[in-house]
């Protein structure tokens, strides 16, 4: 049975007015499962308005009472995980297990973002001269937009609009239209913790509710994340509008094993940073660099049976592996560029085309595919395959590994495998990466760190939750104060001083 998705404004479900739909399918059987209002310029414009409206008494609340709000959200999470990875697994297709682990990362940064009252602390500096006083403090932006991906549907809207509303700002998400069901879910759960009307608002639909965003004159902030040519362009369209924007992209994550890593945990570390949620995960590692041939063919020998081993299956599956791709276009491009690879002379040691399950014939599996001798000319190296896909390429020495993962365009996540802390060492120095894991295969940062990529990865300067998200999310205002026991007698002309 097919349901209708619609937009969350002002704390109530709204009917779309743009009489534009789309469907959103269930990934496992490739049927529909929901038809999706998409709305139009107008109705972000309403929802803008009713965020604006409410954010002025939000903006101005005590910031532990905000706290107190986001400590109901974190319970909420906690009781009701089960049911809101069913209505993300329906849509997105991941294993139940790696949803709970998403909304896991999601209760993480609710939980720093509880810490507001001291997060957003401000400086003060007393008697700085003259009898003055001088301080600073953080306040809101205002309504900020947060456009978000397939692949996330509950972790990304929450790591950026978590943030923005414990700094006081209201949120309209505009979350990917494939599986928008856990999305709304997250804006009835704020209202349930007491979150005030307006607050959290949910728009979907397409480009033209992205650039209503994107244009809006009541909207000063956006953060993206999703593939690089939409981050590149919402980075240049948000700027152009005097907006401040963070844009968090695609990605081809390299992982080094140095001849003296203990190959059995570096093979375990690649099967699941290479195949979980199908390699559709902007940390997954997709290119396997072995250093030195001896290490490439003791490391391909261990890998191959263990990704030909990966079953395939629906989301409540226990035993499933790996995911359907999220849309049949998914599929066909990655079994096309799996193609492309072999047309290129890359050597296709384990091929997931083909990928039949009884009862999902029509889903969009594509099962674990590796490939050994991968050139750097290659497609398959070159872009970002977002599918079950792992190259490997075994450069002759560790210079020539630092030299090729630093020639990538994109520069998102990095692993190293190694027992030489030196090794290691010089190698966080050497990479021009944002996140970089030592012997840790999916480097995700805790929700007190800042998360971000590097190169063509990221657009903007902040990055996403951490202390980062408080100066991304807010302005700030400096105060210089004397009281008239500290002024002087008689007017100043020349520039002030400190004397
Ligand atoms: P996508 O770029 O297709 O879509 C992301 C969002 O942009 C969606 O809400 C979508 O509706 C909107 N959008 C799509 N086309 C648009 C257009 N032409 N104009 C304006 N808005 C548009 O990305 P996706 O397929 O949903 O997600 C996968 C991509 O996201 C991968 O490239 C992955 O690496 C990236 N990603 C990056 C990070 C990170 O933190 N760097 C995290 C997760 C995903």
């Amino acid at each position: 049975m097919t349901q209708t998705l619609t937009h969350f404004i002002g704390g109530q479900y709204v009917d779309g007015e743009s009489g534009r739909f789309g469907d959103v399918f269930n990934p496992a059987t490739g049927e529909v499962s929901g038809k999706l209002a998409y709305a139009s310029t107008a109705e972000v414009d309403k929802a803008v308005q009713n965020a604006k409206a409410a954010q002025e008494a939000w903006g101005a609340m005590a910031s532990p009472k905000r706290a107190a709000v986001i400590f109901r959200m974190r319970e909420l999470m906690v009781q009701k995980r089960e049911a809101l990875a069913e209505a993300m697994c329906k849509e997105h297709g991941k294993t139940r297990p790696d949803a709970l682990g998403e909304i896991q990362r999601g209760i993480d940064v609710i939980e720093f973002a509880a810490g507001i009252p001291h997060l957003i602390k401000g400086e003060f500096n007393p008697n700085v001269g003259g009898g003055i006083d001088l301080y600073s403090i953080r306040e809101p932006l205002g309504v900020v937009g947060g456009v978000t991906p397939f692949n996330f549907p509950v972790m990304i809207p929450l790591w950026m609009g978590v943030m923005a509303i414990a700094c006081g700002n209201a949120y309209v998400n505009k979350p990917s239209e494939r599986d928008p069901s856990a999305p709304n879910m997250l804006a009835e759960m704020w209202k349930e913790a007491g979150l005030p009307d307006g607050v959290w608002n949910v728009v979907h639909g397409d480009k033209e509710a992205v650039d209503a965003l994107l244009h809006h004159p009541d909207v000063p902030a956006i953060s993206f994340v999703g593939s690089t040519g939409v981050g590149e362009y919402i980075y240049h369209e948000g700027c152009a509008h005097n907006k401040r924007v963070q844009a968090f992209c695609g990605a081809k994550n390299h992982m080094v094993i140095m001849p003296d890593a203990d190959l059995d945990q570096a093979v375990d570390a690649l099967v699941g940073a290479g195949y979980g949620s199908a390699g559709e995960r902007c940390m997954a590692i997709s290119v396997a660099v072995p250093v030195g041939k001896e290490t490439s063919e003791r490391l391909v020998e261990k890998l191959a049976p263990k990704v030909q081993g990966l079953k395939i299956g629906p989301w409540n599956d226990p035993d499933a592996d790996i995911n359907p791709l999220i849309t049949r276009q998914a599929k066909e491009r990655v079994e096309g560029l799996i193609q492309r690879g072999v047309d290129e002379g890359a050597s296709l040691l384990v091929d997931g085309r083909g990928a039949a399950l009884q009862g999902y014939e029509n889903g969009y599996f594509v099962g674990g595919t590796l490939f050994d001798q991968v050139k750097t000319d290659m497609e398959i190296y070159k872009t970002e395959i977002f599918g079950p896909v792992l190259s490997v390429m075994a450069p002759s020495t560790y210079e020539d590994a630092v030299d090729m993962i630093n020639a990538h365009e994109y520069g998102n996540g990095v692993a190293i495998f190694t027992r030489d802390g030196d090794a290691a060492r010089s190698f966080t120095a050497a990479v021009d990466i944002g996140m970089i894991g030592v012997n840790v295969p999916i480097p995700v940062p805790m929700a007190f760190h800042n998360f971000g990529g590097a190169k063509r990865s990221k657009f903007g300067d902040t990055q996403m939750h951490g202390p980062e998200s408080i100066r991304f999310f807010t302005k700030m205002k400096t105060v210089s104060s004397r009281w008239p026991s500290g002024i002087k007698e008689g007017h100043q002309l020349a520039f002030p001083t400190n004397d």
